[in-house]
């Protein structure tokens, strides 16, 4: 089975992977066109999911890995991991993250070989990475280290975003999270209505709730506007490679998993060894 052995690229060190990644790359990739579209072609599944933050792409990738078979690699869990081991990178990660500095490039594409390794080890075949490649430089590295089969690029309607942001809260007890906005987005410009449910407390929590510091209306429009500009390049990245799956979510988890599956070509009623293909 192809897919196991492709998990991992043989490749050279991954330091001198990220001296070569200048703004030649791009042009030296060919591109392939995904038949993401025909059940009957062999599916893989080394997927990347992008989205801005809130709109719930770990909720949906973990789901979907769940379903398909494959792990969901977050990056902010492989850096907790490490942090938690005793692995080579731990001592130099405590220190960067206690300085309140970002994890280099280099340290996460470390961290993201050895999982894709052990990975291979173990038979895995496929993945869906969530939260990487945030950057443009990070997405020419990537290609160098895995194939990618497919990128789902989840989208949500701006204020429909702010207000799901806004509607976060915390139990400050049981650390647990809910949502008390309730969405009723009308059509307007050409855009779906979008109606979305609270996630209440339970009766327990109710009294304890507590609203993040950086969840204000102007520092949730400022995330979204960095991420865009970080994004964008990422996007048209994968989009000339012919591998975007763009998916505009139409409401909240009840209404647009089956739309996520159908637009994947993925059957619900598939067990995970059929959907393996
Ligand atoms: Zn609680």
């Amino acid at each position: 089975m192809a897919a196991i052995t492709r998990l991992l690229k043989p490749s050279s060190p991954i330091s001198s992977l990220l001296k070569r990644s200048g703004s030649t790359m791009v042009s030296e990739i060919e591109s392939p066109r995904p038949n993401f579209s025909d059940p009957k072609a062999s599916r893989n599944f080394q997927w990347v999911f992008l989205g801005c933050p809130g709109v719930g792409k770990g909720t949906y990738a973990s789901r979907l890995s769940n379903f398909l078979g494959v792990p969901h690699i977050a990056t902010g869990d492989l850096v907790r991991a490490e942090l938690s081991s005793s692995g080579p990178l731990s001592t130099q990660l405590a220190e960067i993250v206690n300085q309140g500095k970002l994890v280099s490039d280099e340290i996460i594409f470390n961290l993201l070989s050895k999982r894709l390794e052990a990975g291979e080890k173990k038979g895995e075949s496929g993945f869906i990475l969530d939260g990487f490649p945030r950057t443009i430089r990070q997405a020419e590295i990537l290609d160098e280290v895995t194939e990618i089969d497919l990128v789902v690029n989840l989208k949500l309607r701006e204020d429909v975003l702010v207000e799901k942001c806004l509607g976060r809260r915390t139990c400050s007890k049981c650390g647990k999270g809910f949502n008390v906005a309730t969405i009723n987005a009308k059509a307007e410009d050409g855009r779906p209505a979008i109606s979305m449910a609270p996630l209440l407390p339970p009766s327990q929590c109710a009294d304890k709730l507590i609203i993040r510091a950086d969840d204000t209306e102007e520092v949730v429009k400022a995330r979204l506007n960095v991420y865009q500009e970080t994004s964008k390049p990422v996007e048209d990245f994968y989009r000339d490679q012919g591998k975007l799956l763009e998916f505009d979510l139409p409401g909240g988890i009840r209404a647009s998993w089956p739309k996520l599956l159908e637009a994947l070509n993925i059957d619900e009623s598939e067990d995970k060894r059929s959907a393996l293909g």
